[in-house]
């Protein structure tokens, strides 16, 4: 596979950034360059809402 890996959050598109605080790599779509935080740790996460885990 290709260096680096895919966003963990939507493990769609390629993760581009990395989260200051929990260190994820993401994708553009999951990444708050505003706060330099990923879509979960920024709290703009908009899959299925709050309490919602993976799979
Ligand atoms: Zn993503
Ligand atoms: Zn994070």
């Amino acid at each position: 596979m290709s260096v680096g890996g895919l966003c963990q959050i939507c493990e769609a598109k390629e993760g581009r950034f990395t989260c200051d605080n929990c260190g994820a790599l993401v994708c553009a779509d999951h990444y708050d360059e505003s706060e330099g935080f990923c879509a979960r740790c920024a709290g703009t996460i908009e899959e299925g809402g709050p309490g919602r885990t993976l799979e």
